[in-house]
């Protein structure tokens, strides 16, 4: 029997509203799609929540067998200032501001984001597309969409007709909205001269003379609207009916709306099976987001730089204080609540590194109840996690376990109550569930001094290649150093000094 048998998961699927038992269509397999960055700035601390949430999601589902193929793209083009129709694309804005190609902006952008989801422990999907790799496949169901009557082109950009998908499907069913609503409250903006309704969105913009980011298309230079690149990208590598749909709960309306919409239109069916939302981080109730100017950098984080910080913390400390909220309620970011967790983060994780060490004599004198506390502790986890994916209830069993660790390392002979077999399956729930299902690594303290001490040993070393003009060398210190993390910087006054990338 296949641990996803024994402990099935049940999650709330946000378009029926109910928490659900999970069953795959291919049994066996799960395939999800989770939108990913918008890559013209940053990261910060909310981006990573969410990133995190599906980060679970993933890991548990391969930790109970299932094989899995989670694609999360990278979105390139086409998002637009203030998340609608008109204004200005997020990352050609930036490539003006900065004078720069659209595409070194995506590559700063886009690597800053995989070394932080690495500091996190994130781990990479198995696809990670990115919408302008996918141009073509966006101007063929934007065709299609034309040839079904579905949307309708006006000077150069296509619209999503929604009055006439709604004569046959609901629009506003994830959401919970209503077309009649909908039209009642939608914003008056320019375009409005153009879409026959102000709900239809854009599935291609015609480019405006100053508009860098641009392809040909049947209807012209243009370039494709936000929200058919994620139609197209998951119905490519997953299918036209996929297991799972993720994403921030900002994002459930309208881009999730429409993603249904315009797959259900060209396709003729629903895409996606379960929907999942993650809850905001929010700094004082207020969402984090940069727009508000109350983001968080990673960066700021580990240095204690930001101004709300009283120090630094590290990145275990961030994913055990996320990891202690359920992923669909808000989380409020603080400095108490990171003192907090980084408290109860080294007790699991001395926990983690005590029970690596503890081995069982062999010999034991058997108390059942003692044993059956083990056994259920093990359920316990497994049950939480099936629950949902809740995390903060996960931790809360963990927590027993690392007392029950503490306990046998102060009373070694208490370890005699359990047979060698249960304390062996034990210990390899704990160490699994910690740095696999939660991906909570042990976090080594580094000894400052001994570190400054090998390095400095280096540099004087550099100082003396360089002297004998061994320049290879020399380059090869600097670049393996770096390759570990190491920065090797070059002071004005000729000294050497170093940094560590966090
Ligand atoms: P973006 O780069 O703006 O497209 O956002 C990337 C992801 O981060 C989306 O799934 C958003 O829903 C999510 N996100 C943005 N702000 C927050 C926040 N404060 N808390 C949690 N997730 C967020
Ligand atoms: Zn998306």
């Amino acid at each position: 029997m296949k641990l996803y048998e024994k402990y099935p998961i049940h999650l709330s699927n946000s378009l029926s509203g109910e928490k659900e038992k999970f069953e795959t269509i291919v049994p066996g397999f799960v395939g999800m799609y989770v939108c990913g960055p918008t890559v013209y700035n940053y990261v910060h601390l909310g981006n990573v929540r969410t990133f995190l949430t599906f980060d679970i999601l993933s890991r548990y589902f391969r930790f109970l067998g299932y094989k899995v193929r989670y694609v999360r793209n990278i979105t390139d083009v086409g998002h637009l200032e203030g998340d609608v129709d008109e204004g200005e694309d997020k990352i050609g804005k930036k490539a003006q501001l900065e004078q720069l190609e659209p595409m070194e902006i995506v590559k700063r952008y886009t690597e800053d984001f995989h070394t932080v989801t690495r500091q996190f422990n994130i781990l990479p999907p198995s696809i990670e597309p990115s919408a302008t790799g996918h141009i073509v496949e966006q101007i063929n169901i934007t065709k299609k969409l034309i040839d079904l009557g579905l949307a309708y082109e006006v000077n150069g950009s296509v619209y999503f007709d929604v009055k006439k998908y709604n004569q046959s499907h609901h629009y506003g069913i994830l959401s919970g909205r209503n077309i009649e609503d909908l039209m009642e409250s939608g914003r008056d903006l320019d375009s409005q001269d153009e879409k026959r309704e102000k709900i239809d969105f854009a599935l291609w913009k015609k480019a405006s003379p100053q508009h860098i980011m641009r392809w040909p298309s049947p209807w012209g230079e243009g370039f494709p609207g936000w929200h058919i690149e994620c139609t197209v990208m998951s119905t490519k590598y997953l299918g036209e009916t996929f297991d799972l749909h993720g994403g921030g709960m900002d994002l459930k309306f309208p881009h999730h709306e429409c993603e249904i919409a315009q797959a259900t239109g060209a396709n003729g069916k629903s895409p996606v099976k379960y929907w999942i939302h993650s809850n905001m981080l929010t700094v004082n109730g207020q969402k984090m987001s940069k727009s508000s100017g109350n983001s968080f950098l990673p960066s700021e984080l580990f240095s204690g730089s930001h101004a709300l910080l009283q120090k630094g913390y590290s990145p275990m400390t961030v994913r055990f204080f996320m990891l202690q909220s359920h992923y669909s309620s808000t989380l409020d970011f603080s400095n108490e609540a990171l003192i907090a967790a980084e408290k109860g983060y080294k007790k699991l994780s001395n926990a983690l590194t005590l029970v690596k060490a503890l081995s069982h004599s062999g010999n034991s004198t058997i108390n059942t109840e003692a044993e059956k506390n083990l056994s259920d502790l093990i359920d316990q986890c497994y049950q939480t996690m099936s629950d949902d994916f809740n995390t903060a209830k996960t931790l809360a069993v963990l927590f027993e376990m690392a007392s029950q660790i503490n306990t046998w390392v102060s009373q070694k002979e208490l370890l005699n109550e359990v047979n060698a077999e249960g304390f062996k399956k034990f210990k390899a729930t704990y160490i699994s569930f910690m740095e696999e299902a939660l991906g909570l690594k042990e976090e080594k303290s580094v000894n400052n001094n001994l570190l400054d001490g090998t390095i400095n040993v280096l540099i004087e070393l550099r100082k003396k290649v360089r002297m004998d003009k061994n320049f290879a060398l020399s380059d090869k210190i600097r670049d393996d150093l770096k390759g570990i993390g190491i920065q090797l910087k070059d002071g004005k006054d000729g000294e050497m000094s170093y940094e560590i990338e966090q």
